[in-house]
């Protein structure tokens, strides 16, 4: 039977899609993974009770998870199909990434920070998803099982990484918040053919900065 602490987060996760949807979210695929991930286990036990606000909140190492709403509005762009190899930059909690697997996405997700590469690790194996994870910078992307149909950046970069869009197939979507360490316009670029790509330019949104060799120096 179901625990009462479990059946309370059921119906705070479920208010936490309706919130989503009422924001402005149509990909009924993406509200039903925020109501069917269960974020209160990828956040401290003391935040835990925070988990289905819609908000960020911090993860360690300076990080955050970053907020429901800004995860569904990205995951909307990448317009995940099932079976769609995506690659997202930024582990950090895992959400993201848990998110993407719920849909049916084949997941590829790097992380610069070790302690949080290590604890997403452990809890995404715990929740049942697969992806495949790396330590390291991923502003140069992950040449090694490119291209992607689907690539997410869930940091701040100062510009488009540009190994990333080398790295979409044809017909792939890139989803990128840039700008300056304030504020970013989340941009849209989608490879129309070999050599032709196609930018939208969405609204704003405030990261975390992407730290890297193609990204930012330091925070
Ligand atoms: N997707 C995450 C989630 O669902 O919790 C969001 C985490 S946070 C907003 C952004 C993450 O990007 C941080 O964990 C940060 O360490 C990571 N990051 C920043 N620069 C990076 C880089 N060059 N390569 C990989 N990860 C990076």
């Amino acid at each position: 039977m179901e625990g009462k602490s479990n059946r309370k987060y059921r119906q705070r996760r479920e208010a936490l899609a309706d919130q989503v949807r009422a924001k402005g979210i149509q990909d009924e695929r993406v509200i039903e993974a925020i109501r069917t991930v269960p974020r209160h286990i990828m956040v401290d036990t003391a935040l835990e009770n925070r988990a289905y606000e819609d908000s960020a909140l911090p993860i360690g190492s300076g990080q955050t998870i970053s907020q429901p709403y800004t995860v569904a509005v990205q995951t909307e762009l990448l317009q995940v199909e099932r079976g769609d190899k995506i690659l997202e930059i930024g582990t950090g909690s895992g959400y993201q990434a848990a998110i993407l697997c719920q849909m049916g996405a084949e997941v590829y997700s790097v992380e610069r920070q070790e302690e949080l590469y290590h604890n997403a690790k452990k809890v995404l194996r715990e929740l049942g998803f697969r992806p495949h994870l790396k330590l390291g910078d991923g502003t140069m992307g992950w040449s090694a099982y490119a291209p992607y149909d689907g690539i997410v950046v869930t940091a701040g970069a100062p510009v488009v990484p540009d190994d990333l869009v080398k790295q979409l197939n044809v017909g792939g979507r890139l989803v990128v918040p840039v700008g300056n360490q304030e504020s970013q316009v989340m941009i849209r670029i989608t490879r129309v053919s070999e050599d032709s790509y196609e930018e939208e330019q969405l609204s704003h949104f405030k990261f975390v900065p992407l730290i890297g060799k193609k990204g930012w120096d330091k925070a």
